[in-house]
């Protein structure tokens, strides 16, 4: 990062540079730099000639074998020799050491510490981390607590468990996330295959899961659970019925239907209705087998739909 934020040809120190290599590893002479010898510009004369042995070492009144400094000069690139040749013969410019800056903060200020270092760091190269409360401006305290904690009891599958945890920390691997973190080529959303996949659009905004939400709520309607239509908050954090038992029959059904989507996805198929209650007939028969309270119970509510 440093030497992005600081890179020029003309000032750029020969020692310890990235692209001046011998033996593969950047050099650096402790000696050369005492006598005031540390740009490529100090080895090239007025008119841009490289300087020949003896006269280097009698202009900066170093003593250093010829061989030595032979392989320095060869180490140092001929682009970067050209460039600093041409600035010394056209500009009359002569190489300043300059301050080091990373986003315009001087590298040795104590502004630059280890929080500011993260925080460019994990901009530069994870622009799109964790969020894990951006669930916070929408909700209270108590309910926030509900959010993250109820679903972990809930008669669900492990994977229905974990794509409801990614969804709420907003880490789900959808094309936008991984392209945006690592910046891996990805398509569009694989239902619509017109728009971008993030996180909203995979689970709310997609007009084939618009569809899938309208018969899904078009059935909870017909079974008795009065329901406002579907928002995105909801859909993504789960609703906060008045009626106990209606709250939790649907909270379990919104995970079940996002593990839907999920699957849909994998599968590369549209989800429908009939297919999903395919996968919940399943599930209920398999839970009308376990004797847990939490299982019992939605079996008996899931017997109302
Ligand atoms: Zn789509």
């Amino acid at each position: 990062m440093l030497f992005k934020h600081n890179f020029t040809p003309h000032n750029s120190p020969i020692w310890n540079n990235r692209y001046i290599l011998m033996n593969r590893k950047s050099i650096f002479i402790q000696d050369w730099l005492s006598k005031g010898v540390w740009a490529i510009a100090h080895f090239v004369d007025e008119e841009g000639h490289v300087l020949g042995h003896q006269d280097f070492c009698q202009k900066f009144n170093i003593q250093c074998s010829k061989s030595k400094f032979n392989r320095v000069i060869k180490s140092i690139p001929l682009s970067l020799k050209n460039i600093v040749v041409n600035d010394i013969i056209y500009s009359d410019i002569s190489p300043k050491l300059r301050q080091l800056y990373i986003d315009g903060i001087r590298f040795c200020d104590v502004k630059c510490n280890n929080k500011f270092l993260r925080s460019s760091l994990r901009s530069l190269y994870s622009p799109n981390l964790l969020r894990r409360n951006y669930i916070l401006k929408d909700f209270q305290r108590e309910e926030i607590e509900k959010i993250r904690t109820d679903y972990i009891t809930f008669p669900i599958p492990p994977k229905g468990k974990e794509v409801q945890f990614k969804i709420l920390n907003k880490i789900y691997p959808t094309n936008r996330l991984l392209s945006d973190r690592f910046k891996i080529e990805t398509g569009n959303c694989v239902f619509c295959e017109t728009e971008e996949e993030d996180l909203d659009h995979l689970f709310f905004l997609c007009n084939f899961i618009q569809i899938f939400w309208l018969d899904f709520h078009t059935w909870l309607y017909s079974s008795g659970i009065q329901i406002t239509p579907f928002t995105l908050n909801m859909i993504m954090f789960g609703v906060f019925l008045k009626e106990k038992k209606a709250n939790y029959g649907v909270s379990v059904l919104l995970i079940l239907c996002k593990q839907f989507i999920h699957k849909c996805r994998f599968f590369k198929i549209k989800p429908t209705l009939a297919y999903w209650k395919n996968d919940l007939n399943l599930l209920v028969k398999s839970l009308t087998l376990v004797q847990k309270k939490k299982a019992v119970f939605f079996c008996f509510l899931y017997g109302r739909f």
